[in-house]
């Protein structure tokens, strides 16, 4: 028989009906402490009032009208995104996959306003991840991710990660643009040093090639910084933001340089739900909050005492763990070959834990911003459980 929900995702048995702060709860009383956070979604916890606060006002008001009208909030959290980063103009999508859509469409159009319409070639890395549209991943290139699918968006050049020499050989007349995560996600916590981070954008300079960052895991104050480019000191020409920007309601963006927008006329883009007035009205109340130093200062504060913790984790079970790596709260624990993230993060269930597995047998740690002291203790014990308990 054909399931009710068709099988593309590898599901565990968990069936949660209730979150608070962090922590999940299923129907028969279990109780999960969520190192997860919808996968850096929930940046404010589960149920967080301010942000219940500001959807269910904007409920009572209006939830939806075309994006032909003036949106309420639009204006309002556009100006937010703007006054926070080196952005002059906000793009608004639901999801990260369509926030790449656009910023491949963007970057191809810049060139061809510009008289160069074969500049359309756009470099990524090996273990990118922007979405499964067919334009996303033709993007990233991977073969488990694109077999079967045929003819994809043509124009992509895929290199091994953070090998500038590559790069460099790479660059020609056709390029339009680099696009890269400052730090992959689904490819295993991987950040790309700041000297590269610099590398690149000098390279798109020198070419007049536009750099794509993708921070739909990366930013919203994951790494103690707005957006995680900040620490290496540079700006990007395009930014795709999605995930942590909802705190858990479907929002995307894209940020833009006018220069880079400067194609982006009457009819390039458009969505229905894009920018709709509820998501608005929540992705402003987070970024007020995600925004304020104090609460960027406090997620420091956090990530290095996690930090600090988890290397007292990796010393203590050397047979389970090789390293701790990523920036801020977006952590991953390498794994030795012969415990697999999966069954680290099965054992994690069983000491009820939540994690999240990533390529390059990776685990990955990904809590809400305004995780509590306490819950941090706690996790770190039940993560102490599932390293003993993966062993046996
Ligand atoms: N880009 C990155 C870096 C991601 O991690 C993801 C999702 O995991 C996406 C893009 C796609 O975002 P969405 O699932 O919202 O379409």
């Amino acid at each position: 028989m054909i399931p009710s929900v068709l099988p593309t995702y590898a599901r565990a048995k968990l069936n949660f009906s209730r979150g608070e702060g962090s922590w999940l709860m299923t129907e028969d009383g279990g109780r999960y402490l969520d190192l997860g956070a919808g996968i850096a979604v929930n940046a404010l916890g589960h149920a967080n009032p301010d942000l219940i606060g500001a959807l269910t006002a904007q409920a009572h008001k209006l939830w939806h009208v075309s994006n032909l009208y003036e949106i309420p909030g639009q204006e309002k959290l556009a100006a937010k995104l703007v006054d926070a980063s080196f952005a002059d103009t906000v793009f608004f999508t639901n999801s990260g996959t369509e926030a790449a859509e656009l910023a491949i469409k963007m970057a191809r159009k810049y060139h061809y306003d510009k008289g160069a319409p074969e500049r359309v070639e756009i470099i990524t890395f090996e273990g990118c991840f922007h979405g499964r549209s067919t334009g996303a991943i033709a993007a990233s290139g991977a073969e488990k991710m694109v077999k079967g699918f045929g003819p994809l968006m043509p124009g992509f050049v895929h290199l091994p990660f953070g090998d500038h020499d590559a790069l460099r050989a790479a660059v020609n007349a056709n390029t339009a643009a680099i696009m890269v995560e400052p730090i992959q996600g689904e490819g295993g916590i991987r950040p790309l040093p700041d000297q590269c981070l610099k590398g690149l954008r000098d390279l798109c300079d020198e070419h007049g090639i536009l750099l794509i960052l993708d921070e739909v895991q990366c930013g919203i104050g994951r790494t103690g910084k707005l957006f995680a480019h900040e620490w290496a000191g540079i700006t990007p020409d395009i930014l795709m933001s999605a995930k942590g920007i909802g705190g858990g309601f479907p929002l995307g963006a894209v940020l833009a340089t006018e220069e880079a927008a400067s194609g982006m006329t009457v009819g390039t883009h458009g969505s229905t739900y894009g920018g709709n007035p509820l998501g608005m009205a929540v992705g402003s109340k987070l970024i007020d909050i995600v925004g304020s130093d104090r609460f960027l200062a406090e997620v420091n504060r956090k990530a290095g005492a996690l930090r600090q913790k988890l290397e007292g984790l990796v010393a203590a079970h050397p047979d389970v763990f090789e390293t701790v790596r990523g920036v801020g709260l977006m952590i991953g624990l390498k794994c030795r070959p012969e415990v697999t993230a999966a069954n680290f993060v099965k054992a994690g269930y069983e000491a009820g834990v939540i994690t999240v597995p990533a390529a390059d047998n990776v685990v990955r740690l990904l809590p809400a911003l305004n995780i509590s002291d306490g819950d941090i203790d706690e996790g770190l014990a039940r993560l102490e459980m599932a390293a003993t308990a993966v062993k046996e």
